[in-house]
């Protein structure tokens, strides 16, 4: 059975060597933070996830949730394990102090997102939600509504939910049918069946806040027209909750996360209030997706970080074969796998993906921090521009390479990997719903060339090129670092021609651009995590007395990265450059 110890020590090294993440402690409301206190948190954090919510993730796995009389039952153990997390004060981390929060950075939280994720997505899925609904309401809604709704997502006693999708609207959400009645007192009521939410309904709290896409009856068709709402499982009036008028239809049968509840939400003349604009629906629910995406990019890396550690563990153990080199464990009856080539193949390329985007993730989290909290608002303007860009890299690429390192994972345990006991094919099973929702990868990609790379002349890409080009510049004498700087600055070089030729394309046609949209965003993940592992070989080097092997292994990590996935790098360019007529002139009946 898989274990879990969290990744303390990397993330330290990434936080405090890599990116300066102290530096957070001199934006306004974070003047507390130091290392210490982010040390310790790290280590509760850790105690958590890997003694609380891990043992619960493989028997929450085989129970799933169940459905009966329109309620949901989450498998055993969730609700104390929820309980504890709510008196341990996790679901406030984040959360504003006026609203009973921690007032803690994003960046700390999105490390207890990796655990969470790590140990026990399903779970995770609850409380994740809740704090996506928190941020939408705490930015869009008015006074009344923050002062009742906020304090009780922050302590977790309620939870909260995202309501697009609908039977025929699904990444196209102009299609969204469900309607919003104007009341005289100022409320609406709320007709329509939204599908696939996730925590729509089940036994962890006392109430669930819906925020809900609708149309009212004057709308504009489409994307233009769509409203959001805020709707209340039980109506709040004082300590008093009433039902409304929102049920649960069903929930999902599906391939993996089975312990999060996936329901059909039906919403029959529910009353409902307005959060944000009227028509302006999209704008606020996007506060929402784009957190729910940075949080679904970490799912992959939770998942790739749980699959190496099983994947590595019993490497270690696992004995077959001899070793080509020649005998490595004369006393045994063979060698173990570990000493494989082909498994270190496996081995490495999860490592170097998970580290890579762990390192990334936490740049991006930073900026984040910086967007919100800055003095300076220029600072703030190019840190938020930056976050956008990198928004849907981060969720395409790491789900993308979530996927790729738990099914490699799976194959390094050969046939035990596909039994159920074991536990690695449901950390396959689990991740690939992140390469689905919350925008398919497909539409992220689109999202990048389409909206972020356009954006005020190349400026939002421009706050990740210039770094890397600074660094390349400044490294560029830095004989030790050749091997690692040489590589990224073709890859680097590579991805300004596609990004010019994409540019191009986009101005003429649309759909040559749409068409290697997906290559580019990979493409462009590439060179982030090469970019990444330049910067931990560098400082891996100014360790060469290294007791722990801790920065040997980075550097052994940072040298597989640059010879043998970077290089990937050079196929993308080719089929970015190859354009889009192979794919668009097959009659779509010859298929
Ligand atoms: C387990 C689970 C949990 C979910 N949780 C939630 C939730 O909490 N709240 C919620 O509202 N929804 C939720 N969803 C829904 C999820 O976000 C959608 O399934 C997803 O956005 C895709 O929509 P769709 O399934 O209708 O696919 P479609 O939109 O029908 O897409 C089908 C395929 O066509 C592609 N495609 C569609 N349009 C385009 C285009 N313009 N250009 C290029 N390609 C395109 C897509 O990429 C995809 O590959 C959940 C789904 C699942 C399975």
């Amino acid at each position: 059975m898989l274990t879990y110890t969290p990744p303390i020590r990397d993330m330290q090294f990434v936080l405090y060597e890599l990116l300066d993440a102290l530096q957070l402690s001199q934006l306004e409301g974070f003047e507390e933070v130091n290392r210490e206190l982010i040390d310790s948190i790290l280590e509760e954090a850790g105690k958590l996830t890997g003694e609380v919510l891990q043992p619960l993730n493989h028997s929450g796995d085989e129970q799933g949730c169940q459905f009966n009389n329109g309620q949901v039952t989450t498998p055993e153990g969730f609700k104390a394990a929820y309980r504890q997390f709510c008196e341990g004060g996790w679901t406030a981390l984040a959360c504003e102090p006026e609203f009973g929060g921690s007032g803690l950075p994003k960046t700390i939280n999105t490390l207890l997102e990796e655990m969470i994720c790590s140990a026990n997505l399903s779970f995770g899925i609850y409380p994740g939600l809740s704090f996506g609904a928190y941020s939408a309401i705490s930015r869009y809604a008015s006074d009344d509504l923050k002062q009742i709704y906020l304090p009780k997502l922050a302590d977790g006693s309620w939870s909260g939910t995202m309501c697009l999708t609908e039977p025929q609207c699904g990444t196209d959400l102009g299609l969204c049918r469900t309607k919003a009645q104007p009341q005289e007192d100022g409320s609406f009521k709320l007709t329509g069946n939204k599908i696939f939410i996730s925590a729509g309904e089940h036994d962890l709290t006392d109430n669930i806040i819906h925020l809900v896409l609708a149309r009212t009856p004057d709308a504009p068709e489409g994307i233009k027209g769509i409203s959001l709402f805020l709707v209340p499982k039980k109506c709040p009036d004082g300590d008093t909750l009433t039902d409304n008028q929102v049920g649960c239809g069903g929930i999902e049968h599906k391939m993996g996360i089975k312990a999060s509840s996936t329901c059909q939400i039906n919403f029959d003349d529910a009353t409902g209030w307005l959060v944000g604009d009227l028509h302006k629906g999209m704008r606020a629910m996007f506060t929402m997706m784009n957190q729910a995406r940075l949080a679904v990019g970490i799912q992959g890396l939770g998942l790739a970080e749980a699959s190496y550690q099983g994947a590595r563990d019993y490497a270690r153990e696992r004995l077959q074969g001899r070793a080509l080199s020649g005998v490595k464990a004369p006393d045994r009856p063979a060698d173990p796998i570990i000493v494989h080539p082909d498994v270190r193949r496996m081995l490495l390329t999860q490592k170097a993906y998970t580290e890579g985007c762990r390192a990334f993730g936490l740049w991006v989290a930073i900026q984040l921090d910086i967007s919100r909290k800055h003095c300076d608002k220029t600072v703030r303007q190019d840190a938020d521009e930056f976050v956008q860009l990198t928004t849907p890299v981060v969720k395409a690429l790491f789900t993308d390479l979530g996927f790729e390192c738990t099914n490699l994972g799976m194959q390094v345990l050969g046939g035990h990997g596909f039994i159920r006991e074991n536990g690695m094919e449901q950390l396959v099973r689990d991740t690939r719903i992140a390469q689905i929702y919350e925008g398919t990868n497909g539409i992220q990609a689109l999202d990048l060339i389409g909206r972020k790379m356009p954006q005020k002349a190349g400026r939002y890409l421009r706050h990740f090129f210039h770094p890397v080009q600074d660094y390349l510049e400044q490294q560029q004498n830095n004989a030790e670092l050749a091997e690692f700087t040489g590589p990224l600055s073709k890859a680097f070089g590579r991805l300004q021609k596609a990004s010019q030729q994409v540019a191009l394309t986009g101005l003429k046609s649309p759909e040559a651009a749409a068409a290697v949209a997906s290559d580019y965003l990979r493409l462009f993940g590439l060179v982030a995590l090469g970019y990444m592992w330049c910067r931990m070989a560098e400082q891996a080097l100014q360790h060469p007395d290294d007791d722990s092997g801790f920065y040997t292994a980075k550097l052994h990590t940072a040298r597989f990265f640059m010879q043998k996935l970077l290089p990937q790098n050079s196929s993308l360019f080719a089929s970015i450059m190859a354009g889009e007529s192979s794919m668009m002139e097959l009659e779509s009946e010859h298929f």
